[in-house]
């Protein structure tokens, strides 16, 4: 599987700049946070929130996936992750982050890019 990291050095330092999308439950210290409430917070961080993942977004926030319509069950893949994969095809790297990297994204720390981690998954398949 081809796999595109760009400029990504596995790591997320900001979300200035950032067009962000999300997929599942997000939950940031404790909490499920609304699309809405997201895509406010993301703005006060100079960054901007997306319902679709086009080649336009740079971050991916994976969030609970459990119970949710999900493409492949077994792995819990969603469409926006499978997205993140064929995106990869056109050379454009989308970060991935976790619920948890995003509320230190939140609180001005660093995050884990999990791209590699769903490409790998993504390539179990
Ligand atoms: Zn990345």
């Amino acid at each position: 599987m081809y796999q595109y990291s760009g400029s990504c050095n596995g790591f997320v330092n900001t979300l200035r700049g950032q067009t962000v999308t999300m997929t599942g439950k997000v939950v940031v210290s404790g909490e499920h946070v609304k699309r809405e409430n997201l895509a406010k917070i993301i703005k006060t961080k100079g960054g901007r929130f997306k319902n679709d993942l086009t080649g336009q977004i740079s971050l991916l926030v994976h969030g609970d996936l459990s119970g949710q319509v999900v493409t492949n069950m077994k792995i819990q893949f969603s469409d926006k992750l499978l997205d993140v994969i064929n995106q990869d095809r056109r050379q454009h790297h989308v970060c991935v982050v976790s619920s948890a990297g995003f509320s230190e994204l939140l609180n001005g720390g660093t995050a884990k890019c999990l791209h590699d981690v769903v490409a790998d998954r993504a390539s179990a398949v």
